[in-house]
């Protein structure tokens, strides 16, 4: 039903590697969990004007759960959809635990100057004129932050097989950058980052699934 378009971008990103790209209106942005257990930390902005960006608060309220998967929108801080989860293989994402930092790792685990999801961030940033103030809560795909009936939360291992996936259709011209953690000291990659594959498709010509808000699973 989803990603049948013409293939745009096809790219490994390995374990601390970073990625970003203007995904078009319609188009398709795949990610696939190589290995399994993999966190993807995630975030998007308008392309025509970044200061609209992912709310994470918003989108979690929209969906009616803090756990996204197929059918729930990713919205910006205007309350308009930036990408809609169209496939969905894991079934469990995290929208509250945010990017690891060289700073939160000295905090949590005494480890000083550590590769971080923050700094990979940056790198992706920079080429599009954006920069720490635009690094705000973030999606990790395939990460597995579960909250207990007593408000308790914590990194656990990821549910996500080798080859899971998601696919993301851009429902404006999104900017979209990825960390691919480095992260060692939790849960959150099963202690063994490794390579993600990013595939970005045109839209489908037979696309059933085209937005309308009137379906809108919010
Ligand atoms: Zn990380």
């Amino acid at each position: 039903m989803t990603a049948e378009g013409a293939i745009v971008e096809d790219r490994i990103i390995p374990a601390d590697g970073h990625w970003g790209r203007v995904v078009r209106r319609g188009q398709t942005l795949r990610i696939i969990d190589l290995e399994g257990k993999q966190a993807v930390d995630f975030l998007c902005y308008n392309a025509e004007d970044p200061s609209e960006r992912y709310n994470a608060a918003d989108t979690m309220k929209y969906a009616g759960t803090i756990f996204l998967t197929t059918g729930h929108g990713i919205y910006s801080d205007m309350g308009r959809r930036l990408f809609t989860i169209v496939e969905d293989t894991c079934g469990r994402h995290d929208t509250i635990g945010g990017c690891c930092s060289a700073e939160s790792n000295e905090v949590r685990y005494g480890a000083k100057d550590t590769p971080s999801c923050r700094q990979n961030f940056l790198r992706a940033l920079t080429p599009f004129g954006l920069g720490k103030k635009d690094i705000v809560a973030n999606v990790n795909w395939f990460m597995n932050v579960p909250v207990g009936p007593d408000g308790k939360m914590g990194i656990v291992d990821g549910q996500s097989k080798a080859g899971d996936y998601v696919d993301l259709r851009a429902d404006m011209d999104v900017l979209a950058v990825i960390s691919n953690c480095p992260q060692t000291r939790n849960r959150c990659n099963g202690f063994n980052p490794t390579s993600i594959r990013v595939i970005v498709r045109e839209r489908a010509l037979a696309a059933e699934s085209w937005p309308s808000e009137k379906e809108d699973p919010r």
